[in-house]
């Protein structure tokens, strides 16, 4: 379909002009097939579609090809590990938050104990003063009123 018409070039990088009249864009495939192959497609907008694909090189060759190939499979091997390890940070994440909500459900729950213990306490040391006031020395000897 589309042929490609050089518009302009700046450095290295070369735009074309699709058939359709939109920038055709250069990316580098990283697929299994075809890695650091470049390649062009057509731009894309919500209101415009075009199937423009072509590809602009031929790709590696030889060792050239088996250490792209490589380095491609052990990107992909890392992606996917990193994908696995941010599941497992947001699961530990909400096991984390859930751990932190029974430790503050747990800690008002020792409040409420402590504030209970405390009245028990101040209870008791008033029955004593009570007790106390009732005992009264007189000479020596105690008497309880
Ligand atoms: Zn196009």
């Amino acid at each position: 379909m589309a042929s490609r018409s050089t518009t302009s070039s700046r450095g290295s990088s070369v735009r074309y002009v699709c058939d359709c009249g939109l920038r055709a864009r250069m990316y580098t495939s990283w697929s299994l097939k075809n890695p650091g192959r470049r390649f062009y497609i057509c731009s894309k907008t919500s209101d415009i579609r075009c199937d423009y694909f072509e590809w602009y090189d031929r790709g590696f060759e030889g060792r050239h090809e088996e250490v792209i190939i490589h380095l491609n499979s052990r990107r992909i091997y890392l992606e996917a590990k990193i994908e696995l390890l941010e599941e497992k940070i947001v699961q530990l994440e909400a096991e984390l938050a859930t751990k932190k909500e029974k430790k503050v459900a747990r800690k008002k729950q020792l409040q409420k104990l402590m504030k209970f213990g405390c009245f028990v306490i101040v209870l008791l040391m008033v029955v004593m003063v009570i007790k106390m006031q009732r005992t009264v020395n007189v000479n020596g000897w105690q008497y309880i009123m």
